[in-house]
């Protein structure tokens, strides 16, 4: 591990990854490769937790080839020194902000969407002029290996690599000493990494997940938001970090919406999801045995099958949990729904005041003064009016927590931001040399105190 580690530090020093063409070269290589993948992908996917090709394609395989579309086409352009507006106070001179790539980049990946949360990261990272060293998660085995397969035969090990493992393998690579430190995963796991980085000073990526809220109101059309819901929530089989934990409903429409839920429930995945091509499993009976625990003692309203030995855990409804219950204490990330009501905007806030910044917020209403005061009241990573999760899709939007759902932000341009250093630079004009600067200071200070009003 040290040797490849060193070896993509000598590779990086040699310059050659500075070079637009040289990235353009391995971007496209890695296009065409996973082009040719495309159905191995979607067996991959199959094979580590039934996820459709329909979920694949739209949430991990399109995606990716967007981002690699995105990052070709505009490679010069993002990493083209950006000419600033100078000051008038260092007049003469021209101002540029340089991109500069961080040099040996780690990137630790999560299951949940384990050929997009491996590839985005690694594709911008490369288009910023970093070497990578990939670790994909060791509980989506047909994925990983199809990940290492593909590094393996687009990049030489000392340019990109994957290395596969669980935890020995992670931690024995965060004893590294890194230039960056890009993860995505759980916040336990968060604040591991965070510690490592911090004993190196390397700058550091944490996305990672929360209990996201979903608050709907009265004035909304209840049928089209149930449609919507059931998407966002059972997408993945509940397995998104962006997903919605918990609904927050006024009271007196609770009733209507969960008859409107069930119809959705229903039409979407049939009277047994169990059968349904369309609904994944969960990652690994690990965490099924943790699902199942979550309905005990619990007021189940819809759904509540499992099947430890399928790790199969059906669409379910909970009604009213209590904020002590097992369900309301952790990020659910799965095809668990608790549906809490509210009848003041006081009680609204007693709820979500109760959990850590979540990494998304999902509100559907038609009352704009309300969702101008959520917006504005609440602290969260990014999130939907009227509808879930499609804030995702949009690469123009960056994507990342705040406080305890992670720090900084990707996709499109801001991947590409994220993996460079930006480095000032003034270029000075050696045609004039004002003296007000220099010494003796002797009646310059009312003169310079006018022009930093002016100016500064
Ligand atoms: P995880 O934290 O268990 O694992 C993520 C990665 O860290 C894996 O590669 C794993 O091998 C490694 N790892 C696990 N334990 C470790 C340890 N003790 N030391 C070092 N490395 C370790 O997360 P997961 O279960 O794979 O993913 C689910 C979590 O990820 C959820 O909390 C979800 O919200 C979050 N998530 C966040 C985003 C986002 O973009 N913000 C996306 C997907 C998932």
């Amino acid at each position: 591990m040290s040797n490849i580690i060193s070896e993509q530090k000598t590779f990086f020093n040699s310059q050659k990854t500075k070079t637009i063409t040289f990235r353009l070269q391995y971007l496209k290589a890695l296009k065409n490769e996973i082009l040719l993948k495309e159905q191995a992908v979607y067996d991959a996917l199959q094979h580590d937790f039934k996820k459709s090709e329909f979920e694949t394609f739209i949430s991990e395989f399109g995606l990716v080839i967007s981002q690699l579309n995105l990052a070709i086409k505009n490679l010069k352009k993002w990493s083209k020194p950006k000419r600033i507006t100078p000051s008038i106070l260092s007049f003469p001179s021209t101002d540029y902000i340089y991109k500069e790539p961080y040099g040996t980049v780690l990137i630790i990946a999560p299951w949940n969407y384990p050929f997009l949360l491996a590839l985005e990261p690694l594709i911008m990272a490369i288009a910023a002029g970093n070497t990578v060293v990939l670790k994909p998660s060791e509980l989506t085995k047909n994925t990983s290996q199809l990940l290492t397969d593909i590094i393996k035969n687009v990049f030489p090990d000392n340019y990109a690599v994957s290395i596969e493992g669980g935890i020995e393998t992670s931690t024995e690579l965060l004893a590294q000493k890194w230039d960056y430190i890009f993860f995505t995963g759980s916040v336990p796991v968060g604040k591991i990494i965070a510690q490592a980085a911090a004993k190196h000073v390397t700058p550091v990526t944490l996305e990672l997940g929360g209990k996201s809220p979903c608050i709907i109101d009265d004035t909304v059309n209840l049928k089209l938001v149930a449609k919507r819901l059931v998407w966002g929530k059972f997408f993945n089989a509940g397995q998104t970090c962006i997903a919605p934990d918990y609904i927050i409903i006024k009271a007196k429409i609770k009733n209507d919406f969960i008859k409107l839920l069930k119809i959705e429930i229903l039409k979407a995945y049939g009277e047994n999801p169990k059968e349904s091509a369309d609904f994944p499993r969960i990652i690994n009976t690990k965490n099924t045995v943790r699902l199942i625990k979550l309905l005990e003692d619990i007021d189940v309203i819809f759904g509540g099958d499992f099947d430890e030995s399928e790790n199969y855990v059906s669409p379910t409804l909970i009604d009213e949990p209590s904020l002590e219950s097992e369900v309301m204490k952790h990020e659910i990330f799965g095809p668990i729904l608790p549906i809490l009501t509210y009848k003041t905007n006081e009680d609204i806030e007693h709820i979500i005041s109760n959990f850590e910044k979540p990494l998304a917020c999902y509100v559907f209403s038609n009352n704009k003064n309300f969702v101008k005061e959520t917006l504005i009241k609440y602290s969260f990573g990014g999130g939907v009016i009227n509808d879930t999760l499609i804030h995702f899709g949009n690469h123009k939007l960056p994507f990342g927590g705040v406080g305890a759902s992670g720090m900084g932000a990707y996709h499109g341009k801001y991947g590409f931001d994220t993996f460079s250093h930006a480095k000032s630079i003034i270029k000075r004009g050696n045609w004039l040399d004002p003296s007000l600067r220099y010494t003796p200071y002797t009646k310059k200070l009312n003169l310079i105190k006018k022009l930093f009003k002016l100016f500064a």
